[in-house]
């Protein structure tokens, strides 16, 4: 076993897990054994959340301009260290290491919108009567917890990482207990980088210590990224505990496609969009809704998918559940009438048998009952549902009860201004396949991908992760008597 034993990170220490609950950790890529992840207690927790009690006291009281200092040497080590960072990624989640590669790109990105914080979270003061003045400022909640999925073992929790600590709070996280190891790189990148122990810290575990995290009188608040179903539970239950949460979850993105799009350019965005990551995006193309005459388009598509290699630059899915998953959706779509027009079932890759690959796939004549048409997938499969209008495009997209993402394609500016302004999703994109907003605009869905207020990153994320102190003031005598005595 490469990794052996997997630790919590606890006061700026790896410590022993202390229960005998493990789950087996495997490369998707080819089903070699990786570590063991025992499941963290709620004694765990308690240590967890007793350093950061303690660390916030200082932490908090630290200025933000020299709490940001550990987040630029912490942006100069993952610069340093993005080929390791992007090979352990790969290694446990599947991805190709050119996909690794852009997310800690995007890693970087993030934690220089930390580092600009103190340009943005200034307060606001006014004289507001005769020698009496109003002064607000945000204030870091205290200890903070992170729950995240696997799709992104670094990225992810980078949404939350450098904000959550910049702006002054402790944070405790616990990563997917499908890819735990990334994670335990980035603690020791952020020791190197100045930060006091107990600031930052690991739980390892699955439902169980996402529950304990949840009811934990001592945590204040929870982000949490992953399927619908768990956000749901997750907000519920920190809501319930009187926490405020917020509870990121699956999507169902649809593309719109117009005739008059450039076939070339969007056939490749499409076709990237919907199988980058293995379609292990929370933002990957999911159905392509063509409007009328897209026949050329949806050609040029199935040509763009044969340039899509499982192996070379398509990664494998997490693991053999999501594999089997992925193509039962396929053969049920096949079985109710929908056209396989580039199939990725029972692929196998030359030295890696052992893997979880699924080719891509584009599945053509799907009608909007069907489940490829309404269910995250999240494998590379695209399904194009065929419409008359706009109209009924729009209406297709709007009856998903997620939101997360929606684009579309078109040469027409008063058509993508129509999409925009009825699309029901939080990230719209125009000739984008994949709008990621990229910092300082924040990242967030609507519907049934998001629930609570605000956005994970970006300046959204800052009412999050503070609280807003209002504090009158007066200090001058001769301001004397008037309404504010
Ligand atoms: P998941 O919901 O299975 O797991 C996410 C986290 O919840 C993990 O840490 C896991 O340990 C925990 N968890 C799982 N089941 C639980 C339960 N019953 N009770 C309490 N906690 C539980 O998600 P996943 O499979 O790791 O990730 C894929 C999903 O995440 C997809 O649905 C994808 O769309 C979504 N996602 C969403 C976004 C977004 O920004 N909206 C981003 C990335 C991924």
């Amino acid at each position: 076993m490469k990794y052996g034993r997997i630790e919590n990170y606890i006061n700026g220490e790896f410590v022993p897990v202390q229960s005998e609950r493990t789950i087996t950790i495997t490369s998707p890529i080819n089903g070699v054994l990786l570590a063991e992840l025992p499941c963290s207690t709620k004694a765990d927790l308690d240590n967890a959340v007793a350093a950061a009690k303690i660390a916030f006291t200082s932490w908090s009281k630290t200025p933000i301009k020299e709490r940001v200092q550990v987040f630029y040497r912490y942006k100069s080590l993952l610069e340093k260290h993005i080929q390791e960072l992007a090979g352990l990624g790969s290694e446990e989640n599947g991805k190709t290491h050119s996909e690794s590669i852009a997310e800690i790109e995007k890693c970087i990105e993030l934690t220089e919108f930390a580092c600009s914080l103190p340009q943005i979270v200034t307060g606001e003061i006014l004289e507001v009567s005769k020698g009496v003045e109003c002064r607000t400022e945000k204030v870091p909640l205290g200890v903070v917890a992170s729950i995240v999925p696997f799709n992104f073992p670094t990225m992810v929790p980078n949404w939350t990482i450098p904000n959550a600590i910049a702006l002054g709070n402790c944070i405790i996280i616990k990563p997917s207990e499908k890819v735990p190891l990334s994670l335990g790189r980035i603690a020791k990148l952020l020791q190197e980088a100045g930060l006091p122990k107990g600031v930052f810290n690991i739980v390892q575990g699955d439902a169980e210590i996402v529950n304990a995290i949840c009811d934990h009188p001592g945590i204040e608040a929870v982000s949490f990224v992953g399927s619908t179903k768990v956000a749901q539970h997750v907000y519920r239950r920190a809501t319930g505990n009187l926490k405020r949460c917020l509870a990121l979850g699956g999507a169902k993105n649809h593309l719109l496609v117009l005739p008059d799009a450039i076939p070339g350019m969007t056939a490749q965005n499409i076709t990237a969009s919907m199988s980058g990551c293995a379609g292990q995006r929370c933002m990957a193309a999911s159905a392509m809704v063509g409007v009328g005459a897209v026949d050329h388009i949806i050609e040029k598509i199935c040509a763009e998918a044969q340039n899509v290699v499982p192996g070379e630059n398509l990664g494998a899915v997490i693991n053999k559940e999501a594999k089997e998953r992925i193509e039962r959706y396929i053969t049920e779509a096949e079985e109710q009438g929908a056209r396989i027009l580039v199939d990725g079932r029972n692929v196998v890759v030359a030295g890696s048998e052992n893997g979880s690959y699924v080719g891509p796939t584009v599945i053509d004549y799907v009608t909007p009952d069907m489940a490829v048409a309404k269910e995250e997938i999240f494998g590379p499969v695209i399904s194009i549902i065929r419409t008359k209008t706009l109209d009924e495009a729009l209406a297709i997209e709007n009856a998903s009860p997620y939101g997360n993402a929606a684009s579309v394609f078109t040469q027409n500016g008063g058509a993508a201004r129509y999409v925009m302004e009825h699309a029901s999703a939080g990230m719209i994109g125009v000739n984008i396949g994949v709008p990621v907003p990229r910092e300082p605009f924040s990242f967030g869905g609507w519907n049934e991908s998001k629930f609570g207020v605000g956005d994970i990153t970006g300046k959204s994320s800052i009412e999050f992760w503070t609280k807003l102190k209002k504090s009158t003031i007066k200090w001058n005598p001769e301001s004397g008597l008037n309404w504010m005595s």
